[in-house]
């Protein structure tokens, strides 16, 4: 399976926040002046955009790793760091983004579409941002936030307006190649034979695009063949043709019976595809007529086809007899359909559900740590995520924030007591509810307590590699940085 370009799983990692600035203002002979440090700039996001020129995600199978820049730090005298650069991937038409468990992200769907892959984290806020009138000096800024990290699968689901099914042999490649006005750039691909043909099809004033099936032969939906990989190529056609050979001699093949097996092994497929598929129109192409016997049999078996209502279409991709016809009536299908759709090719984007609570936080207890509670939440983890612990007074001000957002209070009606271990994010504190201010949280200090496996100060390498790993997908909440 891995050696199928249609589906690639990539690492995409967004920049992260530049780090906020603690300054005072100072001027030759004057006092010294207010807090003047800037912002730090926020990470660079990593974006699939889709782009009509490209055709495959052949590129991601070689370079699968893509990272967008850092925001820089805050510096003195107000001045903000800079925002990241985002970085654009630019993906085909039809390219669903999925998470590795296998739930879908977005469906990029028409030229242009966005998607924010990985969002880059927030700049701090220096210290000029968070003063304020009962802080008029902050001696400390927030830092900046990383930047979101993660797998994704991307996999191809063409959008061909015309599907090809058809035995191996029957004549589907050569249908494109002497339909459609160019040979497909596709074919250049090193995989050629497990990727389906794509051609384009002038036929008057319509313009289509047609692909090749290979994947579907009788057993497929059992795992034979190319399987369901290549059905997700069919998904979306307007129109699905049967491309039967009339001049084969393999017993028990014939016309008829072949369009009923695949139209069985189709059938199989549409618990995992929907009904959709059994929907879509089918037209039926008697192929190699060039050969006298199957001119004869493709005489004999029309009747069959149109008696349940298909339009059947007699052609020799060898003599091109019958081509101009059936491009002309597909071209009318595809019109047909085109009309019967919201917009020619909307832009679609199912984007994942938001966070059920963004603005909330659980308390409950450590299920690894005796005696523990964790406390969960987008705001309570992102505060520790931005706080630099080694400044005493931007941990006051987490314990700050963290008090008037009640979690003290929830700690201790959820059965808290002084010195029980609280992790938030990656980092454990003991919970200290004596303290003056009525701050309810102290930072453990390294060495003085014997619990300290327990319940030590994270070093800052094992935050990073915990944020790496921790960082939920999608907090998707766009606050300055102030609760
Ligand atoms: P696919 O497996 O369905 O893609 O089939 P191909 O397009 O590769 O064709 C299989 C074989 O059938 C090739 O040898 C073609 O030359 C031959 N073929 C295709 N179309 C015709 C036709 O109209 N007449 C004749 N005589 N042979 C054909
Ligand atoms: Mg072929």
């Amino acid at each position: 399976m891995s050696r199928f370009v249609d589906r690639v799983v990539i690492h995409v990692a967004a920049g992260n926040g530049g780090n906020g600035c603690v300054s005072v203002h100072r001027e030759k002979f004057k006092p010294l002046g207010g807090p003047d440090g800037g912002n730090g700039g926020n990470g660079g996001n990593v974006v699939l955009t889709v782009d009509g020129g490209v055709h495959t995600l052949l590129d991601f199978h070689f370079r699968p790793n893509a990272k967008a820049s850092g925001g820089r730090q805050g510096q003195g005298s107000h001045r903000d760091g800079a925002a990241g650069e985002d970085l654009e991937l630019r993906v085909p038409n039809g390219t669903v983004v999925l998470t590795e468990s296998g739930e879908v992200l977005a469906d990029l769907v028409g030229d242009g579409t966005r998607f924010v892959a990985a969002r880059g984290g927030r700049g701090g806020l220096g210290n000029a941002a968070l003063a304020s009138k009962a802080r008029k000096a902050p001696g400390f800024a927030l830092l900046g936030e990383p930047g979101e990290a993660r797998d994704l699968v991307l996999e191809l689901r063409s959008v061909a307006d015309v599907g090809l099914v058809g035995f191996p042999s029957a004549g589907k490649s050569s249908l494109i190649s002497v339909l459609s006005a160019a040979r497909p750039k596709i074919a250049e691909y090193p995989f050629t034979t497990l990727v389906p043909n794509l051609g384009v099809v002038t036929a008057g004033d319509s313009v289509f695009t047609m692909a090749d099936v290979p994947g579907l032969i009788p057993g497929a939906s059992q795992g034979k063949g190319l399987g369901l990989d290549f059905l997700r190529h069919i998904e979306r056609c307007a129109v699905l043709v049967h491309v039967v050979d009339c001049a084969t001699y393999e017993p028990g093949r014939d016309p008829v019976s072949d369009v009923d097996a695949l139209e069985s092994e189709l059938a199989r497929y549409t618990p995992a595809l929907g009904d959709e598929l059994a929907a879509r129109p089918r037209v039926v192409v008697l192929n190699k007529i060039d050969v006298p016997d199957a001119r004869e049999l493709a005489d004999l078996v029309r009747p069959e086809f149109e008696s349940r209502g298909l339009p059947v279409y007699a052609v020799s991709t060898v003599t091109r007899e019958g081509l101009p016809a059936l491009s002309y009536a597909l071209a009318a299908v595809v019109e047909e359909d085109r009309r019967g759709r919201p917009s020619a090719e909307p832009a679609r984007i199912v984007l994942r559900p938001s966070a059920v609570d963004d603005a909330g936080f659980t308390v409950e207890e450590d299920p690894e740590l005796p005696g523990g509670f964790v406390v969960r939440g987008d705001r309570p983890e992102r505060w520790v995520r931005q706080t630099d612990f080694g400044n005493d007074e931007a941990v006051g001000y987490l314990a700050d924030r963290l008090a008037r957002l009640g979690v003290e209070e929830a700690l201790a009606r959820g059965g808290a007591r002084p010195g029980s271990p609280v992790t938030i994010g990656a980092v454990t504190f003991d919970w200290e509810p004596s303290t003056p201010a009525g701050i309810a949280i102290l930072m453990h200090q390294r060495g003085s307590d014997p619990r300290l496996e327990l319940s030590h100060r994270i070093t800052a390498a094992e935050r990073k590699a915990a944020r790496r790993d921790r960082r939920a997908p999608g907090s998707a909440d766009n606050e300055a940085g102030e609760e």
